[in-house]
């Protein structure tokens, strides 16, 4: 977040300011944007505020703002009171926004039925609201807003297909609406282990059981010449975006800083794929990637990798018979990882694609822009991307 800074605070109000200006002149989707971003709004003007030590917002950074982005001043207060009308009826139930219709429901109760309770009513409004049930469904709908509000890549658990919604249960239902643990590295965890076999070729002289993605001999990491390094964390690409590619189901689009220029250069890393790390033969489905180790003779397989679980983005590359990127075993900051590595210049846009191998067949047909080209490609897609993935 950059809204430490005063240049942060500015380019964010502004940006609220420019979606309300954009969302009145539509409906649907967008009368809720219009309430997301008043209510943002108003909580970053009152943050400065605060962060001023002021009672009242700085007169010169309000006259900037309303210039800036062209609004006078009863513009700027109508939206800020409305925001703030919003964040005393929220109070710590953020999501409650999604589930108030933007026009008056049936029971002839409009939003400002909501907005204009007195203090004591919202009180009792919170206390009818605090049971595990509602809170859940809060927090599920704060995911989604902040899914709309950011341009971080949310996956939902539901989205991965596969639920007969209407046939859930309560409990099921709400676990299928939540976000997907997102993990930024893979999650080694011991017990998993404990009575795992050795994986052939393992060195005679190495310890077992560790985790198979460790590494502790002589240099620690590819990208830099440091003992102890953050290399993994220090990956400054804009990341790609999550999007749905047809019939091929979702997929990950290459993101350039500026629009229109390349996203990604012949050989640059695009990021790491990651997950749970699971004992060799565990999984089978199409969350599955074979971990090889390419410092051992033989580089066998020693683990998997299993998004099915938790995982970040890299989980929903698709498969091209010509893809752009592949992956590839490296060593950083002290653990061999699944690095995307593009393998041509990649531009701003592209659908970026991994071979999932040789072996990698897909039952109704291959979808790749490759074999759609060839007139090969199956329209059937019911049984896509159900086969594990090759060992990279
Ligand atoms: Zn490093
Ligand atoms: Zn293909």
């Amino acid at each position: 977040m950059r809204s430490s800074t005063p240049q942060g605070h500015m380019a964010q109000i502004s940006h609220h300011m420019k979606v309300i200006d954009v969302s009145e002149r539509s409906s649907g989707l967008k009368q809720f944007l219009i309430r997301q971003s008043q209510i943002l709004l108003a909580k970053q003007i009152d943050e400065k505020k605060r962060k001023d030590g002021r009672q009242r917002a700085d007169p010169s950074f309000l006259r900037e703002i309303k210039d800036t982005n062209g609004w006078d001043k009863s513009k700027l207060d109508r939206h800020c009171g409305i925001g703030r009308k919003w964040v005393r009826l929220l109070g710590e139930y953020e999501g409650l926004i999604c589930f108030i219709l933007p026009e008056r429901n049936a029971f002839g109760i409009s939003p400002n039925s909501y907005l204009d309770l007195e203090d004591e009513n919202i009180e009792m409004f919170h206390r009818l609201l605090d049971d595990p049930h509602t809170r859940s469904l809060c927090e599920i709908a704060k995911a989604f807003q902040e899914s709309l509000a950011t341009s971080n890549n949310i996956e939902f658990i539901w989205e991965a297909g596969r639920y007969n919604i209407g046939a859930l249960g309560d409990e099921e239902l709400l676990a299928c609406l939540r976000p997907l643990p997102s993990v930024s590295e893979n999650i080694f965890n011991p017990p998993d282990f404990q009575d795992s076999p050795r994986p052939e070729l393992w060195p005679q002289d190495w310890p077992w059981p560790v985790d198979p993605t460790a590494y502790h001999l002589d240099k620690w990491c590819d990208l830099c010449d440091l003992d102890d390094c953050d290399c993994i964390n220090n990956q400054s690409n804009s990341k790609p975006r999550i999007r749905q590619y047809g019939k091929k189901g979702r997929g990950l689009q290459a993101v350039a800083q500026n629009r229109g220029l390349v996203a990604y250069r012949n050989g640059e890393i695009i990021g790491f794929l990651s997950g749970e790390v699971a004992s060799t033969g565990a999984h089978s489905d199409e969350w599955t990637v074979e971990f090889t180790r390419p410092d051992i003779p033989g580089e066998p397989t020693v683990c998997q990798i299993y998004t099915g679980q938790r995982g970040n983005i890299f989980r929903l590359l698709n498969h091209s018979h010509r893809p752009n990127a592949e992956f590839d075993q490296i060593k950083v900051s002290g653990r061999y990882r699944t690095a995307v590595k593009a393998l041509e210049d990649i531009g701003d846009g592209a659908e970026i694609e991994v071979s999932y191998g040789p072996g990698y067949e897909m039952l109704g047909g291959c979808l790749c822009r490759e074999c759609s080209v060839a007139g090969e490609g199956n329209t059937d897609t019911s049984n896509v991307n159900q086969i594990s993935r090759e060992a990279p």
